[in-house]
């Protein structure tokens, strides 16, 4: 079956999911829901799959978009959890992500903030990592070992660093998605081939054991989906359709800098947090060249809104900390854009794994998932991260549907995952692996569509959205399939061509 997602499959699905009764019913289409969904669909179920909003509109694309070992799990000590990490990290690298997941160097920079004695302690911490790697299965040739650099050969891959009183860098390597958002389209994507129906723009009013009650978001329409067995894969918002979940969400804010902000900027950046010991905020090099600097870890209270704000407390706080390895701290004026997402941590000592902890400081809580069956038989899934969603997508249909053949999605290359044609433009493959040639085509049959529209997106990037990857709106586009508009001026500027794409199908 078809992968492509788009505005005539949801109307034909749309239409069939009112008249059967689906194996499996998930609502929430960030990377968890995604995954649930491709996981029930390629052991046979047939699945439905909702979002309120559209692929990934929630947590899934605020993500740092580490696809990381799950060190700092092993050094509070979970031991669970970071072997989880470790090998959900290799399974992405090497069978069912390759085109998407990367290894990437990061640099801590040996300043007097971080002493003699911690760096020793942190050295310590990268070679367990890496002794976690090779016993995940995962070589070096993908994700190569940690090694300490001279001053001269940090200040080489970042040279913004400040020079004085550096005494060199500890290198270390984690894996890295190029898109967390791409990632969420190309699970549902997979999902689709497998035969789930996904529908973007319904969202779930009520839920049972046996189904939901669902609106169409574009027409206002209610209707009933029936369903075997239910997931719950709402993420922060899980709650309000299952009020016996309890969440204890947590803001994380990115900065988003302009390409070059911090020079030939040639390696991510641990950077110390003074008074914190071993604790870091992260300098991330983006594809596009953007830089990302992150990231802040705060007990949301009240409401959990639809887009959280990324307050100028946090935005200030980041700075602070980037100032202090840089030779020339960067002022508010450079901060293109900033963004903050909602961490859906999971508010029991028990039901995260035994790690989480009421009243506390959400960085302690646990990021282990947790399965959870309500009375009537609606199946939440919650927690975790991005590195392990295929995990809790396993372990979530395991309990939904306890009678259905084993996963199979540890060896299920995701869509664009396979060979590339060769002498493709670089641009095309880093964005959409062995798909990269049919974008291409697409540009030959259409050439005014080799348009550029922004830094690395031209207006075939936005059409093939439209028409393979399920972008309903200006939004989906500048938003979610691209991520042109985590800069306000960039995004006003590219409006034009997102509305033109949209016409053109
Ligand atoms: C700042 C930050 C940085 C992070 N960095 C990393 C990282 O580097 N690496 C990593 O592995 N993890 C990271 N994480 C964790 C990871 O991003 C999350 O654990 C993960 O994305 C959660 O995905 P989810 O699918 O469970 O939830 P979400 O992505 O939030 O998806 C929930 C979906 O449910 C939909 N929904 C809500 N209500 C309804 C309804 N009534 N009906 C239908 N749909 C509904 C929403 O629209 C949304 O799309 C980070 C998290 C944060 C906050």
């Amino acid at each position: 079956m078809e992968s492509s997602l788009n505005a005539a499959r949801r109307a034909r699905e749309l239409d069939e999911v009112r008249t059967v009764v689906v194996d499996v019913l998930v609502v929430g289409l960030g990377v968890t829901g995604a995954g649930a969904a491709l996981d029930a669909a390629s052991r046979g179920l047939s699945v439905a799959a909702v979002d309120a909003h559209d692929l990934a509109f929630g947590t899934s694309r605020w993500s740092s978009k580490l696809v990381h070992g799950g060190l700092r799990y092993l050094a509070s000590g979970q031991v669970g959890v970071a072997w989880e990490s470790a090998v959900e990290r290799g399974v992405l690298l090497r069978r069912t992500a390759p085109h998407l997941v990367a290894a990437h160097p990061y640099l801590l920079p040996l300043t007097s903030d971080v002493g003699p004695g911690e760096a020793a302690t942190v050295m310590t911490g990268y070679r367990l990592g890496d002794a976690l790697r090779a016993a995940a299965g995962t070589p070096r040739s993908l994700l190569p070992g940690p090694s300490r650099l001279t001053a001269a050969r940090a200040l080489a891959l970042a040279p913004s660093l400040r020079p004085h009183g550096l005494r060199g860098a500890l290198l270390s390597w984690d894996g890295r998605v190029v898109d967390d958002a791409r990632l969420v389209v190309a699970i549902a994507r997979t999902a689709a081939a497998h035969g789930a129906r996904v529908l973007t723009r319904c969202r779930a009013l009520a839920l049972a054991g046996d189904g939901a009650r669902v609106r169409d978001e574009l027409t206002g329409v209610e209707f009933d989906i029936r369903a075997r067995a239910v997931v719950n894969a709402t993420g922060v918002w899980a709650g309000g359709l299952v009020p016996s979940v309890a969440l204890r969400p947590s803001r994380g804010t990115h900065l988003v800098l302009r390409p070059g902000a911090l020079g030939a900027l040639r390696a991510g950046l641990h950077v110390p947090i003074p008074g914190e010991r071993a604790r870091f905020a992260l300098v991330l090099p983006q594809a596009d060249g953007r830089i990302y600097v992150g990231l802040t870890d705060e007990p949301l209270d009240g409401a959990v809104p639809d887009v959280p704000e990324a307050p100028e407390s946090d935005v200030a706080f980041l700075l602070e900390v980037l100032g202090g390895v840089l030779d020339r701290p960067l002022g508010r004026d450079q901060v293109a854009g900033a963004f903050a997402g909602l961490r859906p941590l999971v508010d029991s000592p028990g039901g995260a794994g035994g790690a989480g902890r009421v009243g506390g400081a959400t960085a302690d809580l646990s990021r282990r998932h947790a399965v959870l069956r309500s009375p009537d038989g609606v199946v939440t899934v919650v927690g975790g991260k991005l590195t392990t969603y295929r995990r809790m997508a396993e372990d979530a249909v395991d309990t939904a549907c306890p009678n259905a053949p084993a996963s199979r999605t540890a060896r299920l290359p995701l869509a664009g995952a396979g060979p590339v044609r060769p002498g493709l433009p670089r641009r095309l493959v880093l964005r959409y692996g062995a798909e990269a040639g049919a974008v291409l085509d697409l540009m030959r049959r259409e050439p005014e569509l080799a348009e550029p529209v922004a830094a690395g997106i031209t207006l075939a990037d936005l059409v093939w959205a439209v028409r393979h990857e399920g972008a309903l709106d200006a939004g989906d586009l500048l938003d979610r399939r691209t991520r042109i508009g985590l800069v306000a001026e960039d995004r006003a500027a590219a409006l034009p061509a997102a509305e033109a794409a949209l016409y053109r199908t």
